[in-house]
């Protein structure tokens, strides 16, 4: 497409580019939240997965009218692979990542979990088996314990320690006079940018989804903060299906696959070695990287 020929001809303006991305998240992790952002819809109660593998087959997509931001992704994702989205800002990841994640459903073509259709199942339901992770809904609402409960409703205390537990937060919030009953929303308690991410995290372990679509995007976390939660991140991540879009290249040499996407389609899939070996735009990126 035009931006793998601008890459060809202006190849420092798109590393700049990628670098701004790759710079920024290298002080960032995924500021968790979004297990509850798919839209209250009624669905069809007896559409089921048979089985988790997720897929895309044939997306189109778009935010406005006559604006087609996805066209015609396919994209296979057997359950516990890694799979990480690369390309330049604007490309599309973000918004196939929310396809991926039943959060929109597509204009033309399928997203199915185990074959059935997420757009047709209720929202409930898919949100039992895929969460989308990003940075962009970081409102605590009530006590800890509330928001813990948002996730999975009637848990018992026990778990959700254990929840907090996993994810390394029960330090603090033990510490915390009033434990589970603290007031964490407007007026309460102020979590630091990383508590509030562990406790994203620990709604994702209370949610136990088997599919998580990672969008990492900015934030401010220092970078010892950021390591401690790339820890915990890591615990949670532990053997689920995984779509990272990826904003360091460490994530994506780590995939098991790779997908680059370019205005809206995925130009390459495939490994590391392969992609590569293939000579294509990662392989560039990859070789402006390491000299
Ligand atoms: P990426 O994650 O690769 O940077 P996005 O999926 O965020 O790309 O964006 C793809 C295109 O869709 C861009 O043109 C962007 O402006 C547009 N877009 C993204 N999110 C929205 C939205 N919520 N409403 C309208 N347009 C959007
Ligand atoms: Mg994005």
């Amino acid at each position: 497409g035009a931006l793998l020929a601008q890459m060809l001809v202006e190849p420092v303006g798109i590393i700049l580019r990628w670098y701004d991305e790759l710079q920024v998240a290298q002080v960032s992790l995924a500021r968790l939240v979004g297990v509850r952002d798919i839209e209250p819809e009624s669905g069809d109660g007896s559409v089921r997965p048979d089985g988790r593998d997720v897929r895309a087959d044939e997306v189109r997509f778009g935010y406005r009218e006559g604006v087609d931001v996805l066209h015609r992704v396919s994209m296979d994702v057997p359950p516990g692979t890694r799979v990480a989205l690369v390309g330049p800002s604007g490309a599309g990841k973000s918004t196939l990542g929310r396809l991926l994640a039943g959060i929109y459903a597509p204009r033309t073509g399928r997203v199915t979990l185990g074959g059935a259709e997420l757009s047709r199942m209720p929202a409930e339901r898919v949100r039992e088996h895929v969460a989308l992770v990003n940075q962009e809904h970081h409102v605590f609402v009530g006590t800890l314990r509330d928001n813990l409960l948002l996730a999975r409703a009637g848990a018992e205390d026990a778990e959700l320690w254990a929840a907090l537990g996993a994810v390394g937060a029960d330090g603090w919030a033990r510490a915390l006079d009033d434990g589970l009953d603290t007031e964490v929303g407007s007026g309460g308690l102020a979590l630091t940018p990383a508590q509030a991410q562990q406790v994203a995290l620990a709604r994702l372990v209370l949610a136990d989804p088997h599919t998580l679509v990672l969008d990492e995007a900015t934030s401010l976390l220092d970078p010892r903060a950021a390591r401690h939660l790339e820890r915990s991140l890591a615990r949670v991540l532990d053997g689920r299906t995984v779509v990272a879009i990826a904003h360091r290249l460490h994530t994506a040499h780590d995939a098991d696959v790779i997908a680059v996407v370019e205005e809206g389609r995925i130009s390459e899939l495939g490994s590391h070695t392969d992609l590569v070996a293939a000579g294509g735009a990662y392989a560039a990126l990859w070789r402006s990287w390491h000299g």
